[in-house]
C-alpha cells in the first residue's frame, strides 16, 4: 500500500495509459499461455514477459516491489499448484498435472495494468478443472458488478456467490485493490461481501478484480522466502484478475488484447 487513502479519480487522458499498460499486460499473458507445457521453468515465463515489456516501452510493476531488504524480483508472479499468489518466478519446472497462476504488473507513462490468470498443465483431474473455471467464472461475475453507482459490496457478494455452490474456499486475507499510478491504491476490493454494502463505485475509478478461491479451506501461510503464499493444507489455488476502468461509457476491462465492456 502506499500510505494514502485517497481514492483518485482518472481522466479520460489517464485512461488511454492505462489501456496501454493493460494491453501490454495481455500481451505477457499470450506468450506465457502459449509456452506453458511440462518441463518448463517459471523463470523461462519472466524472461518471455520481459521482452513483451520491452516491446511495449512498458516497466514491471512488481519488479523491486516490496521491502528495500527484500524486493520482488520477477516481472510475473509465477504461482504453481497450492502457492495462491505471489510465487517467484525461479527453478520450478511444471510437471504435467500442475496448475500454473501467472500474475503480470505493467506500466505504461506512470499508469499501471494488473491481471493474472491460471491454466493446467497437460491433465488435471475434474475437481482441479472445475476450480479453475469457476474462480474464471467469479471474476467476470465480480466485474459485471463494477459499475458506476453500485457498491463495492455488489463486487464480493457477486465473487463469494459463485464459490459457495462449489464448496470452494474463498481467500479473504488478500484482496483485489484500487489501480493507477500506484499498482495497488485504495480501496480494497474484497472477494466476499453483502449487496448494497460498503463503497460507492463512481465514475473516474480503477480497479483490480481477482479472486483466489481454494480446493480446500481459506487459510494460508507464508514461506520463508517473505513473498510465497500457500495454502495451508496444501490443496491446489487459483487466480484471476482483470483491471476494470468505470468511465462515462461505462466500465471497460483494459487488460484484454481488445478491451471491451462489461
Ligand atoms: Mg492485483
Amino acid at each position: 500500500m502506499t500510505g494514502t487513502r485517497i481514492i483518485t479519480i482518472k481522466t479520460p487522458a489517464d485512461f488511454d495509459k492505462m489501456l496501454v499498460a493493460g494491453k501490454c499486460v495481455a500481451a505477457m499473458h499470450d506468450v506465457v499461455r502459449s509456452a506453458v507445457e511440462p518441463g518448463v521453468t517459471t523463470g523461462h515465463f519472466d524472461k518471455l514477459a520481459r521482452q513483451v515489456l520491452d516491446d511495449f516501452d512498458c516497466q514491471p510493476s512488481f519488479l523491486g516491489y516490496g521491502d528495500p531488504g527484500n524486493p520482488f524480483t520477477g516481472v510475473l508472479c509465477t504461482s504453481p499448484n497450492s502457492v495462491i499468489v505471489h510465487g517467484i518466478p525461479g527453478d520450478h519446472v511444471l510437471s504435467d498435472g500442475d496448475i500454473i497462476s501467472i500474475d503480470a504488473g505493467a506500466i505504461y507513462q506512470g499508469w499501471h495494468g494488473d491481471a493474472a490468470f491460471t491454466v493446467a498443465v497437460g491433465d488435471v483431474p475434474d475437481d482441479v478443472a472445475n476450480l479453475i473455471a469457476v474462480t474464471e467464472q467469479a471474476l467476470w461475475a465480480g466485474l459485471e458488478q463494477a459499475q458506476d453507482g453500485n457498491k463495492l459490496g455488489d463486487v464480493g457478494a457477486a465473487i463469494e456467490a459463485t464459490a459457495t455452490p462449489h464448496g470452494i474456499g474463498v481467500v479473504r486475507e488478500y484482496v483485489g485493490h484500487g489501480i493507477g499510478r500506484q499498482m495497488h491504491e485504495p480501496p480494497s476490493v474484497p472477494n466476499y461481501g453483502r449487496r448494497g454494502r460498503g463503497f460507492r463505485i463512481k465514475t473516474g475509478m480503477a480497479f483490480a478484480i481477482e479472486p483466489m478461491f481454494n480446493l480446500g479451506t481459506e487459510d494460508s501461510y507464508i514461506l520463508e522466502d517473505e513473498w510465497t503464499v500457500v495454502t495451508a493444507d496444501g490443496s491446489f489455488s487459483a487466480h484471476f484478475e482483470h483491471t476494470v476502468l468505470i468511465t462515462e461509457e461505462g466500465s471497460i476491462v483494459s487488460t484484454l488484447e481488445e478491451p471491451r465492456p462489461v
